[in-house]
């Protein structure tokens, strides 16, 4: 990955409740020992956003300022609370309701084990938080607050995996809410599930969705400079198996692909936008469909990416990439395209026309080819051919319009190797064992009108979806290996009166 990190300027601020009940010599401990957990926390290199220990919170109005500032901070992604010691509850109202950052219930405490021995009263009054972060529980559920909970030592593993987990989604919301996405052309006619309300989703994530001509893209692939095309070419051969005719008879085209890429990359800078769209359909003078340069947004540039016009798609691919930072696989546009129905060997192939992203991760080093391609009326496009590498616990996650709210539908699936060559097959593609198992997947699917675009995720998994979703307050089904497709009719019965009763997200 060539993009700039994007957690590193950014913070979980780590809020500490007590009061001053206690006397100062209590408060001088919760402060020390507070500090001790943070540290901890930070050292354990599970956490990819550096917690920040706030001063100790002891009445309603240094709460409320700590919640102001929290707020207002653009380094601060979100707010971990816990109470130390008891902290009464009212105290924390004025505080909550300004807060518009994702909030974390860390129930943790100092010691492990109960001092059997020499436990008294003033270890008790010190270390209860067993009873204090029931209070701030009772109040947060009180106020409708969406937060994740984690209980457990500070020193347990899954603590800090479930924080951390947390905190990647965390800068996915912030990446979401600073998101600007660049479309050229509008949605591939008469396609249902890739239209839908722009308006609403810069309301929901933060995402600003915008049309450009595609004269003016045709404008910066013009002005490209030779130099800044031949290093790309220089890049493409560093990193994949470039098909001799590319580099020999047909170098022309590849030149064109690259100047495209450049082109695209130059007006998304100078825009600050963070994902792209085009369309096969709105092509102006551009020689090729973009192929290798769009397949490339995510994997060196961070960026999100989808076909069609499909700005959803490319809005959860960004999200997903920025969640799944500097770890192994990454995210990309998918497409379900067919099935294999041989008994024990059930699976999905994913593609697209041209457009998956290596980032997910390959089986062997792609090659960039050239081949004709029956639609869009252009020249043959340049394309980065691979089979997507085996990895379990991988996902793919869809949103579409249900009226009047967006629904993310996620599938937990195992991608897997194909059962056969596939050598006749001129785009990248991916092979995934879909849980609970094809059929009831794919019927589970249907039911919930899912897209047949997706994201492909291979670097986070299910619960960072699940993080992300809570905290933009957007509907999230979810198949995976517990599901039966009768309880999932009904699941998504119950969570349609309650997205309608709670319609103010
Ligand atoms: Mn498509």
């Amino acid at each position: 990955m060539t993009y700039a990190h994007p957690f590193d300027d950014k913070e979980i601020w780590f809020g500490v409740g007590s009061q001053d009940l206690y006397g100062e010599d209590a408060l001088r401990q919760v402060a020390a020992q507070s500090a001790q957990i943070v540290d901890a926390l930070n050292a354990t290199g599970a956490i990819p956003v550096k917690l920040v220990l706030k001063p100790t919170l002891k009445s309603s109005d240094s709460v409320k300022q700590f919640m102001v500032e929290a707020s207002a901070s653009p380094r601060c992604v979100g707010v971990i609370a816990w109470m130390h010691t008891f902290s009464p509850a009212k105290m924390w109202i004025r505080g909550l309701e300004v807060l518009n950052k994702p909030l974390l219930q860390l129930n943790t405490q100092h010691h492990v084990e109960i001092p059997w021995e020499s436990i008294d009263m003033d270890f008790m009054n010190l270390n209860q938080s067993a009873h204090g972060d029931r209070e701030f529980g009772y109040i947060v559920t009180r106020l409708g607050i969406p937060r994740k909970i984690v209980v457990g030592h500070y020193t347990d593993p899954d603590v800090a995996r479930k924080i951390g987990t947390w905190a990647r989604a965390c800068v996915g919301w912030d990446a979401s809410n600073t998101m600007k996405v660049m479309r050229w052309g509008d949605n591939m006619r008469n396609v249902a599930v890739t239209e839908g309300d722009k308006t609403e989703a810069e309301r929901v994530f933060g995402a600003s969705i915008n049309t450009w001509a595609v004269n003016e893209l045709v404008s910066y692939v013009d002005k490209v400079k030779d130099d800044q095309v031949k290093a790309l070419i220089e890049d493409y051969k560093s990193k994949y198996d470039v098909a001799p005719e590319l580099l020999d008879s047909r170098y022309d085209s590849l030149f064109a692909a690259a100047k495209e890429e450049a082109g695209m990359v130059n007006m998304m800078n100078d825009y600050g936008t963070t994902a792209g769209v085009d369309n096969f359909e709105d092509l102006g003078t551009l020689s090729q469909l973009p192929g290798v340069g769009a397949q490339r947004f995510p994997s060196e540039y961070g960026w999100g990416f989808s076909a069609e016009g499909d700005w959803k798609t490319a809005v959860l691919v960004r999200i997903a990439s920025v969640m799944g930072y500097g770890l192994d696989g990454g995210a990309s546009l998918m497409e379900d395209y067919s099935y294999n129905f041989v008994p024990g060997h059930e699976k999905i192939m994913g593609s697209h026309m041209l457009e998956v992203s290596p980032s997910v991760g390959t089986m062997a080093k792609p090659t960039l080819e050239i081949h004709p391609l029956g639609i869009g009326g252009k020249a043959d496009p340049v394309r980065l051919v691979f089979t997507v590498a085996p990895r379990r616990d991988a996902v793919v996650v869809s949103m579409s319009d249900v009226r009047e709210r967006f629904r993310l539908l996620m599938n937990v699936v195992d991608v897997v190797e194909p059962d056969g060559s596939l050598k006749n097959l001129p785009c990248a593609r991916g092979l995934w064992a879909p849980r609970p198992n094809l059929k009831e997947s794919a019927e589970c699917w249907l039911r919930a009108g899912g897209s047949h675009h997706t994201c492909m995720t291979t670097s986070i998994g299910r619960e960072a979806w699940e993080d992300f979703a809570r905290i933009a307050g957007v509907e999230l089904a979810t198949i995976d290996e517990n599901t039966t497709p009768r309880e999932f009719e009904r699941d998504l019965e119950v969570s349609e009166m309650y997205h309608r009763l709670n319609n103010q997200h």
